[in-house]
């Protein structure tokens, strides 16, 4: 019985490991869902220093991130793991101009 046990909970610290593990790296593996066409086809637009300085500044907001959906051309943005915001607005241009420089 405490053979038993002893290896449950070798198990549950298994589990819980391989869960963090495969959350950490579910990300390079999956593409992002678009939340306008439901497709796997969002990329994250990179952005160089001066254009990151500038929106941060602008907006006081430190850590958007900005996709661009391959399949339907949809503008979007977030803020950490917060929802999907729509970037179509042309204050979002500065963003959106260096996509074709980067995407991977
Ligand atoms: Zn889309």
């Amino acid at each position: 019985m405490d053979i038993y046990h002893a290896i449950m909970k070798e198990w549950y610290w298994f589990v819980i490991v391989g869960a963090i593990v495969s959350m950490a790296f579910t990300p390079t593996f999956l593409k992002a869902k678009c939340p306008k066409c439901k497709k796997r086809n969002l990329r994250t637009v990179d952005l160089d220093q001066q254009t990151r300085v500038g929106i941060q500044d602008r907006e006081k907001r430190a850590y958007l991130t900005f996709f661009r959906c391959n399949s339907c051309g949809a503008r979007l943005m977030r803020e950490l793991t917060a929802p999907y915001e729509d970037a179509s607005d042309s204050r979002w241009n500065a963003a959106f101009e260096r996509a074709l420089v980067t995407i991977a």
